[in-house]
């Protein structure tokens, strides 16, 4: 019988345990022996509320049934995320999880738009789009299957108390068979003939050999950097937000279907809205701002009295040389950091996760397995970037330091290209690899009042009477599939997601 493949999963973060579960899951019954090593005494992050739809995809991979993770997690339905006071002072927009109008004569549905918006005969873009409408009256409902109707065109997240997500999957882990031991590595043997890790020491001097290591170690990168020396690429020069504060608050009001980021002088404030609380931390340039500031800013905002005391994050945005490097892949805070600006942490986890699914070791590690895992990483990592970006450049503020810096920056040439072919005639350049979609970059380039300067010139040969009728016609479907859907609150209950330990807030 051939020998099982041992694979040791360093850390019980997100992380670790999203990894653990998926590779329990693809690997059952298949000669894989997944070992996951965490330590109480280090603790987790702890912070990492907000997500893309995409894990949608992974919790039904795995068979987790939504109501039972969403009552478990105190989770809530996420439909985008407003954006206040980016653009300019006052300004707000949401960038929702889904297209605007639907599409019409074979183009964007944007460029028909902006065309009428020349003639000054239609309303705000948003105004087109059933998740922000529904997101602004804190409407919520599943997808309608018809893809005729409105209702079905978008797409949701979750909001989630992250700690009690590692908990639900471990759980999750340990019955598909995934070994969980409790301590603190100390040591890392290397192989001298590879250079690869041969082994972990823990405190206790137990020892554990592998064949396969995840570094989910957080920022520490205990195998990824500390063992392997791989190196990181700063990327501070375009993302120079470097410290976070963060604290939970018990909520007030209507329970939101977003989460809201809101840009400050010298960073910009979170809220995220969880069935039991509300989350909420103020990421900042401390070169513009001192620590005591940020939280006193952050704790004079909340909407109601704190839960906790106010936490202290350092962090260096940018991503590790390789994020496969020997024989250890990192995933997670060990593999790079970009700040969670579009909630997109939890994404690039999964990413890695179903990257390393595809390319998975099971016959020995490959070089050319290596690279293409590099590769297809660090691509998703440069348009996350880009598109975090995106939003600080995309500005006429110039009111703070801060925002000067961000005017008179060089950007990254594919940044660069990316916005000339929008400014010039709306179109938004695609990607092959990376997790935003045209829709989501019309969002904000529109939502920061980056408006092109032409539209596709096809949209001319519609009669203008004819297409004005089309776009009142979605306006008023799409205000009437609203109304038709339930609070989010009520949608919960009804549902049976909603948490039974404490009762949701009443609208
Ligand atoms: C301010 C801030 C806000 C964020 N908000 C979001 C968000 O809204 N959405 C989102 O998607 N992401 C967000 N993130 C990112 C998100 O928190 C992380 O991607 C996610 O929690 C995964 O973290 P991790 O598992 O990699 O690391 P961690 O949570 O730090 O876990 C590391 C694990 O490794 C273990 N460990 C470390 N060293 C050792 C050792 N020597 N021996 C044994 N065990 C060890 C620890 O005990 C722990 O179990 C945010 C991050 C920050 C900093």
């Amino acid at each position: 019988m051939q020998k099982p493949m041992k694979v040791c999963i360093l850390g019980g973060g997100t992380a670790g345990w999203m990894t653990a579960s998926a590779l329990s899951n693809k690997y059952k019954g298949l000669g894989v022996e997944i070992t996951l090593i965490e330590s109480d005494q280090i603790g987790t992050v702890g912070v990492g509320e907000a997500t893309l739809p995409h894990i949608r995809f992974f919790n039904e991979t795995l068979g987790i049934d939504e109501r039972t993770f969403m009552k478990e997690t105190e989770a809530t339905f996420k439909l985008g995320i407003e954006f206040c006071d980016w653009g300019a002072l006052g300004d707000r927009y949401i960038h929702p999880f889904g297209d605007y109008g639907v599409p019409l004569h074979g183009m964007d549905f944007h460029q028909l738009w902006l065309r009428l918006k020349n003639h000054g005969t239609v309303t705000r873009l948003d105004d087109y789009s059933y998740p922000i409408i529904a997101a602004e009256q804190g409407r919520f409902q599943i997808p309608s299957g018809d893809v005729n109707t409105i209702g079905s065109n978008f797409g949701y997240a979750y909001q989630f108390d992250s700690s009690l997500y590692a908990k639900f999957l471990r759980r999750y882990g340990e019955q598909n068979g995934v070994i969980r031991i409790e301590g603190k590595v100390v040591v890392t043997a290397l192989n001298p003939s590879t250079g690869g890790v041969e082994s972990v020491t823990l405190e206790n001097g137990k020892q554990i050999q592998a064949d396969l290591y995840i570094d989910c170690s957080g920022f520490r990168g205990v195998l990824i950097e500390q063992a392997l020396e791989t190196g990181y690429d700063d990327w501070s020069e375009w993302l120079p937000c470097n410290r976070a504060v963060a604290a939970p608050c018990e909520a007030r009001g209507q329970l939101l279907p977003f989460t809201r980021a809101t840009a400050r002088q010298a960073g910009w404030q979170w809220r995220i809205p969880l069935q039991h609380r509300t989350g909420n931390g103020y990421v900042y340039w401390n070169e513009f701002i001192s620590d005591d500031e940020a939280t006193h800013q952050l704790m004079s905002t909340l909407e109601g009295p704190a839960l906790a005391d106010p936490k202290q994050l350092f962090f260096k945005t940018g991503r590790r040389k390789k994020f496969w490097n020997k024989n250890v892949v990192s995933i997670g805070l060990s593999g790079g950091f970009l700040e969670p600006l579009e909630s997109t942490s939890i994404h690039l986890i999964q990413e890695g996760i179903t990257t390393l699914v595809e390319l998975f070791p099971s016959e020995g590690i490959h070089p050319l397995d290596i690279e293409e895992y590099n590769e297809r990483m660090g691509l998703n990592f440069e348009r996350v970037r880009d598109f975090l970006l995106l939003h600080y450049i995309a500005t006429q503020r110039d009111d703070s330091d801060m925002w000067r810096y961000f005017r008179n920056m060089t950007l990254p040439d594919s940044l660069q290209e990316k916005l000339d072919a929008w400014m010039r005639r709306g179109y938004v350049l695609q990607y092959e690899i990376g997790v935003f979609l045209p829709p989501s970059w019309v969002a904000v380039m529109l939502g920061q009042n980056l408006v092109p300067t032409a539209y596709d010139p096809r949209a001319d040969a519609i009669a203008q009477e004819a297409l004005q009728g089309q776009l009142d016609q979605i306006k008023s479907q799409t205000l009437q599939a609203v109304h038709a859907t339930p609070e989010q609150s009520e949608f919960l209950q009804r549902y049976g997601a909603a948490s039974q330990t404490r009762p949701l807030m009443a609208s």
